[in-house]
């Protein structure tokens, strides 16, 4: 199984669309990784948005990798 959880971060702001490329962090499952991106929103040192300056948030985001599918 190569099914792959990632913890992604963007702008938490409604008038900016920037997502940060690259991952947070990858995790074992998707359990982890929900459980990960809300500990994060719940820090109290998030990061900045580089485009508007606005707050980080977090989401859990799954790769699901469809094998034998031609
Ligand atoms: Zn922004």
């Amino acid at each position: 199984m190569s099914n792959r959880y990632k913890v992604r971060a963007y702008c938490s702001s409604r008038s900016c669309e920037y997502v940060r490329k690259e991952d947070v962090i990858q995790a074992i499952n998707y359990e982890t990784a929900y459980g990960l991106a809300i500990l994060y929103n719940e820090s109290p040192a998030k990061p900045r948005c580089p485009l508007c300056g606005g707050q980080m948030a977090f989401y859990s985001h799954a790769i699901i990798e469809e094998v034998g599918l031609s």
